[in-house]
């Protein structure tokens, strides 16, 4: 036995902050750390669309048993073409449910593996567990900058000399949108370049679209994803509902793969069910049941869509006034009205964000992260003024 070689890791840094939050009891804290979306009133509720389909689903069902590593396969042929749209003809779709995006990372990751890609391209800085999921199902990752902090702007060229270095059949790691942390996503011109590399270089896309409705609307949202996923011969998707339905720990999610043909697809769509089943038997039942009840209710669709609509102009209400808080010493806010999504990063060293926590209850992550959806229109103007304290 060999357990003594193992050493004690560290606490996930942002689930720390989130009792170092809860531990402070100043009463102008300020929680710009955790990555959910928060409300005017501060709070992530259960969306109304979902809360009826929960209640719908506790009246209705009447029994529990099994269902088959697929997990609820009406709740992934609902949502389908509504992510896909006509992107990729059926026949070389095949698609499961997973437990959360996360689930829907490491199934791909190790589909991936079993089919001999060894390594992904991933450029940074990316949400933090992207690298050890694909590291954990044996890829290698390759990270590569692509993002100018300073100036909150994606450096597209980088972006595709990575593609041009990347060997054929390697993957690339893509958000979808609302890129996590930065906010900054590819314009058309670039989500275009990069379709068109990724097919001429021969590299298998691995889209990660974990907000799609948060950004620039529903369909806006899955443009880019759409655009690779069309030109590709080998591509994967994974998806999150845990924003977008704000599901979060009902663990929400699902994982479609994009084949040459259909007997291509058949053969990856055994593989993922023999994955699954490896991993997790099937996937957790609730929060799928309750997004597929709200998807086949045009009425309940219709009632999410609106508040999902409304959680996306908050974000975009907020970002502007961030924005207009505009260049605080080297510290230029101004792009962020022109991010998508949740998050920006800010240019700060880890001590800035220190300090900020010390002396102003400001929470962020020690990346410089900000969660746009934590502000409002009070505690914009308290920012701007710790910041201006800051640089001082
Ligand atoms: N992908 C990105 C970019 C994310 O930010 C997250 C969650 O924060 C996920 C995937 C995972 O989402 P889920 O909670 O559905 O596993």
């Amino acid at each position: 036995m060999a357990f003594e070689q193992l050493s004690l890791l560290r606490a996930d840094p942002l689930l720390a902050l989130i009792g170092a939050y809860r531990d402070d009891p100043r009463p102008f804290k300020l929680d710009l750390g955790v990555g959910v979306f928060r409300d005017a009133a501060g709070g992530t509720p259960v969306m109304r669309a979902v809360k009826k389909a929960e209640e719908r689903l506790l009246a209705t069902q009447d029994s529990k048993s099994y269902l088959g590593p697929e997990g609820d396969a009406g709740f992934v042929a609902a949502l389908a073409p509504l992510v896909l749209g006509d992107a990729v003809p059926a026949e070389r779709l095949a698609g499961i449910q997973t437990p959360g995006g996360t689930g829907a990372l490491r199934l791909g990751a190790e589909l991936l593996a079993r089919a001999g890609v060894s390594r992904i391209w991933i450029a940074t800085p990316s949400w933090p567990n992207h690298a050890p999921i694909f590291a954990a199902a044996g890829l290698t990752p390759e990270a590569f900058d692509a993002f100018d902090v300073a100036s909150q702007t994606l450096d597209g060229a980088a972006l595709l000399a990575a593609l041009d270095k990347a060997a054929p059949g390697d993957s690339v790691l893509l958000h979808g949108c609302c890129h996590n942390p930065t906010g900054i996503d590819p314009d058309a011109a670039l989500w275009a370049a990069i379709a068109e590399r990724v097919e001429a270089r021969g590299l298998v896309p691995f889209v990660d679209l974990a907000y799609q409705g948060l950004g620039d609307g529903w369909d806006a949202d899955a443009a880019g994803a759409r655009a690779v996923l069309a030109r590709c011969r080998h591509g994967l998707l994974a998806y999150s509902c845990d924003k977008n339905f704000a599901l979060y720990r009902e663990r929400t999610g699902a994982l479609w793969t994009v084949a040459p043909d259909a007997e291509a697809s058949a053969i990856l769509y055994s593989n993922l069910l023999a994955l699954a089943r490896a991993n997790w038997s099937m996937p957790p039942d609730h929060g799928a049941a309750a997004a597929r009840i709200v998807l086949e209710d045009a009425a309940l669709a219709a009632e999410w869509r609106a508040e999902l609509d409304s959680m996306r102009e908050r974000l975009v209400t907020l970002r502007q006034g961030v924005s207009a808080l505009g260049t605080i010493g080297s510290i230029d806010l101004a792009p962020i009205a022109g991010g998508k999504g949740m998050f920006a990063t800010l240019p700060l060293t880890r001590s800035q964000v220190a300090w900020l926590r010390e002396h102003h209850a400001i929470y962020m992550a020690a990346s410089g992260r900000i969660n746009i959806a934590g502000f409002d229109e009070a505690s914009i103007a308290r920012f701007g003024e710790a910041l201006k304290a800051l640089v001082e």
